[in-house]
């Protein structure tokens, strides 16, 4: 059920729902989804599906995962890329496995610590965690080339726009529960330039620690 033949056929799934990136594609196709949820959820992590992680988060959809990462890097690899919603890391190592540097802030300390273990296991070494409410971004690494949030707020966080550098691109599900959609936001030398994706189903951006 984890095998590679499993793990094909989600890429050509990918594929057919039109993901075209082949650098994310082979990325997905390597990445050994099942490490990142439950034993007991094991058999179910190479359908094109969110699964439950616990504490009331889930592991985004692997189109989901391709549709953003895609997005950010359209210009190019970009160099520092924060995320915020570590989660169980899943998209987390997708970028780790493209980009040199990786910034991830979680707000659920638990899942934060079995992410960095997943992070060990797959000898990924260019992921920086931070256990913080993410809504603010991480301004000592600011700017960043790129930030992708997994987590949807009702309405852009500014602070998290300032921290894009100029040619950045921020990927963020924005709207209530139902009814989101997947936003870019690209700041160019003379402001920022937004872009609609496509609707999109995420669990909230919260405030606070937990
Ligand atoms: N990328 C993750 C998605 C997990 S779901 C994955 O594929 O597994 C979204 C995550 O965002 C949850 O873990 C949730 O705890 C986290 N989150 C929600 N609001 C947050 C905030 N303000 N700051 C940091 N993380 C937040």
């Amino acid at each position: 059920m984890t095998s590679q033949r499993t793990r094909d056929r989600l890429v050509k799934r990918l594929r057919d729902e039109g993901v075209c990136d082949e650098r994310v594609l082979q990325v997905i196709g390597n990445t050994p989804r099942h490490i990142f949820v439950d034993e007991a959820l094991a058999s179910r992590a190479y359908e094109d599906t969110a699964l439950p992680i616990g504490h009331g988060q889930t592991i985004s959809q692997p189109y989901i995962v391709a549709r953003m990462t895609e997005a950010v890097m359209m210009d190019g690899v970009p160099e520092r890329v924060l995320e915020i919603g570590t989660g169980s890391g899943y998209q987390t190592a997708i970028l780790a496995q493209l980009s040199p540097r990786i910034f991830s802030v979680e707000r659920i300390q638990a899942l934060s610590d079995l992410a960095k273990r997943r992070f060990e296991l797959l000898g990924l070494r260019n992921i920086r965690l931070k256990y913080s409410d993410g809504t603010m971004g991480w301004s000592e690494q600011a700017p960043f080339d790129a930030i992708v949030v997994t987590a949807a707020p009702l309405e852009v966080p500014q602070g998290l726009v300032e921290q894009l550098g100029v040619g950045g691109r921020l990927v963020i599900p924005v709207g209530p529960s139902g009814d989101q959609i997947l936003t870019m936001i690209k700041r160019t030398r003379e402001g920022f330039e937004t872009t609609e994706l496509e609707r999109v189903s995420f669990v909230p951006l919260l405030g606070g620690r937990s």
